[in-house]
């Protein structure tokens, strides 16, 4: 019941999202069927934000080898060109890779987009959390992250999505825009560490799954709103 109020909440927002089991079915399905891909030799690697609220919909893919975790806060793929060079090392003989990545933004049955009631949380929090952060100081015109080893990641994430500031703050729901800046900037990493990092990769493809990650109540599937699906032949990269 819960579900299906959510489910009109998620698309009044998101009218192309899926619940997570979907997605992954209906993905998973895809390179199978579509795309011939041998779905018992496939490995996946995850770039979404560290938060814990996101493992549940990252589990929808378990079948497949992994996750190796590229993704720090905010999604962006902190791992980078080592990162992805390990992963591509790790992919089974014959087999095949497949990435999936994006940010994540809580609602409410309410329609607020950026929170969520977490589990056991009497009140609402931030969702994602490092995005509504950068969103909070950016209202600041006089700030501006500054780049130190204890608080790397948040100051790279803010660093990234600096050229974005002024649509952010002027959208009609800056919330919303923040999040789709970040899938922005890591769908663009993604592809610049797979393009540097070809040569490292024995698979003769790699599969893409990237979008928006928007989570629910506790308990209740998230949903994904898919942006990009597709499979490089890294031959022709
Ligand atoms: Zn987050």
């Amino acid at each position: 019941m819960l579900q299906r109020k959510f489910d009109q909440v998620v698309k009044g927002h998101f009218p192309n999202a899926t619940d997570a089991k979907d997605t992954s079915i209906q993905y998973l399905g895809k390179m199978q069927i579509e795309h011939k891909i041998d779905i018992s030799k496939v490995l996946m690697a995850t770039s979404v934000c560290s938060d814990d609220i996101n493992i549940p919909s990252t589990t929808f893919f378990n079948v497949l080898f992994g996750p190796f975790i590229m993704g720090g806060l905010g999604g962006l793929p902190f791992a980078g060109q080592t990162g992805m060079t390990a992963f591509a090392h790790h992919i089974p003989d014959g087999g095949s890779a497949f990435i999936f990545y994006g940010p994540h933004i809580g609602i409410t049955l309410d329609g607020d987009l950026g929170k969520m009631y977490r589990p056991r949380q009497e009140d609402t929090g931030n969702s994602c959390g490092a995005l509504m952060l950068a969103l909070d100081r950016f209202q600041d015109g006089n700030y501006s992250p500054v780049i130190n080893d204890d608080d790397y990641q948040q100051m790279k994430l803010e660093e990234s999505l600096l050229p974005y500031r002024e649509d952010i703050l002027n959208s009609d729901n800056p919330q919303k825009a923040i999040t789709e800046a970040t899938y922005e900037i890591i769908d663009k990493k993604i592809h610049d560490h797979l393009k540097s990092c070809k040569g490292e990769f024995h698979a003769d493809h790699v599969t893409l799954l990237g979008g928006i990650i928007i989570n629910t109540d506790y308990g209740l599937d998230d949903y994904f709103d898919a942006r990009n699906f597709e499979v490089i032949d890294m031959k022709s990269l």
